[in-house]
């Protein structure tokens, strides 16, 4: 392994969300391509928004996509506990050097204080920050403090004036002025690390050379790299990732549909081709080519390439994307994917024996170019499993009517019974090439009526592979049925 260490460092206050994912995709690939080892940090410092719930989701999306971790929840290593939560003796050691260094102190002030001070600030129309009221206490005031039962947070104490500059492999050099940053809390009253102490900490001890994530940490940045050099620890390379937009080039949420990785599973998308999408996302591998397997993503994967400009989520791109991993990827691999879909609706009961799921290869195999989601699958599957078919239209129903169909119909379904079976598709094939001629019609008026006995409707996948796939019995009995459906027809007009 290379020296190369990142860490994806989800706080589990909800499912995977695209963004979420791709800030794990882009760490991921970096590390693979560096030989690097990749992290997974929960950061579950917020007690009232974390649960185990979604850290158990987010888990299980980074698994779905193919994400794997070196080191981290459920899998540990040696830099652990992995967990923020259960690294609280280490993060009170370190608070506690800061202020033996008088580098931060203990701050009393109330929430009532501190919304006043806030509102000053913002009524004098300068950003609001801490005055540093607590940092002026004398012993005697802090004790007199004490003895009211406060019990203080810790603040780092920063100094005004400064310029912090965040070096970004993206950006480039980015000034930030520590005025405006104000001394701010690193220990909470109740014990609790703020995020910023905590990242810096946990990347330090965890070694972390590479800190990449979304844009929305670049405003932190400075504060951290005051905490690392308050620590006298390096600071590592960071690279933020531009923002995911929606089609309307607003901010991505809720409103522009579904934002977990979870729903995308739900509804039917393959792991590869959201891979492959989220890489798109802010990274480009500078050519026309858009399709990518995980290898090629590997190989050819820079944070010189990602882009400072934000993402566009485009929808259609990612059906286009879909529908072609639905085409391309090994047949058993789409086929066990969409067999969650066929068992939701019904289709597919209880445990599927290996004879069955070699039937549903083939299924899948005349089915899937139709499909833009896996979840599509039931509604072209459905006529396979049906016990019995009708024509579903007028169109269809004029086609069953046609005089000559019944000529058809028999014919095809003594051949049928003569069949010892009709798994052999290149057989049936030839048996339907030869139909025409001995029903004496042209091709489309002995084609088609057999078609609507078979399915019900006037289009489908091709006539062989449908009559191999439902098999001998199945045809039989719906060409006899639609034979029966022409007489009850003929009788009614
Ligand atoms: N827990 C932070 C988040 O989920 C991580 C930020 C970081 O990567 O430093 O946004």
């Amino acid at each position: 392994m290379s020296g190369v260490r990142v860490r994806f460092a989800p706080s589990p206050t909800g499912p995977l969300h695209i963004g979420g994912a791709r800030s794990a995709l882009f760490n991921w690939l970096f590390a693979r391509k560096n030989g690097g080892t990749f992290i997974l940090r929960i950061e579950d410092t917020d007690l009232e928004r974390s649960s185990r719930e979604s850290e158990e989701n987010i888990l299980r999306a980074l698994r779905w996509l193919g994400l794997d971790w070196d080191e981290g929840v459920d899998v540990g290593g040696p830099h652990g506990p992995y967990r923020q939560t259960e690294r609280l003796e280490i993060y009170r050691r370190y608070a506690a050097q800061l202020e033996q260094a008088g580098l931060a102190y203990p701050c009393y002030c109330t929430e009532e204080e501190l919304a006043r001070e806030r509102e000053e600030f913002l009524s004098r129309g300068e950003m609001p920050r801490y005055g540093g009221r607590c940092r002026r206490l004398s012993p005697e005031e802090r004790r007199r403090l004490e003895e009211e039962g406060r019990r203080p947070a810790l603040r780092f104490a920063v100094t005004p004036g400064e310029t912090i500059l965040v070096r970004d492999l993206v950006r480039g050099p980015v000034p930030f002025d520590s005025t405006g940053i104000g001394d701010f809390i690193i220990m909470k009253s109740d014990g609790i690390p703020t995020y910023n102490f905590a990242v810096v900490v946990d990347d330090y001890l965890m070694g972390v050379t590479h800190v990449i994530r979304a844009e929305e940490h670049l405003s932190n940045t400075p504060r951290q790299v005051l905490l690392y050099r308050a620590l006298g620890w390096p600071v590592p390379e960071f690279a933020h990732i531009s923002l995911i937009l929606g089609e309307d080039r607003a901010k991505m949420s809720k409103r522009h549909g579904a934002t977990s990785i979870d729903q995308y599973r739900e509804m039917g998308y393959l792991p590869e081709a959201v891979v492959n999408f989220l890489a798109l996302l802010g990274w480009s591998p500078g050519g026309e080519q858009e399709i990518f397997t995980v290898e090629e993503l590997v190989r050819e994967f820079s944070l010189e390439r990602v882009s400072k400009s934000p993402a566009v989520f485009d929808l259609n791109k990612l059906n286009w994307l879909n529908a072609h991993y639905i085409r391309h990827s090994p047949l058993e691999r789409v086929t066990e994917l969409a067999l969650p879909f066929l068992q939701r609706a019904g289709l597919v009961a209880g445990e599927v024996t290996p004879e069955q799921f070699r039937w549903l290869v083939r299924l899948m195999g005349v089915v899937r170019e139709y499909l833009t989601t896996l979840a599509e699958a039931v509604e072209h599957a459905r006529v396979f499993f049906a016990a019995e078919v009708e024509p579903e239209d007028e169109e269809a129903r004029e086609v069953l009517a046609w005089e000559e169909a019944g000529r058809v119909l028999a014919v095809l379904a003594e051949k049928v019974k003569g069949a010892e079976s009709l798994d052999d598709e290149a057989a049936v094939a030839a048996v339907l090439k030869k139909l025409p001629k001995e029903a004496g019609l042209a091709p489309r008026r002995a084609y088609l009526p057999v078609r609507v006995a078979l399915t019900g409707r006037t289009q489908g996948p091709e006539l062989h592979l449908v009559i191999s796939l439902l098999g001998k019995e199945k045809v039989i009995s719906r060409l006899q049925r639609a034979l029966a459906w022409r007489e009850g027809h003929a009788k009614a007009n």
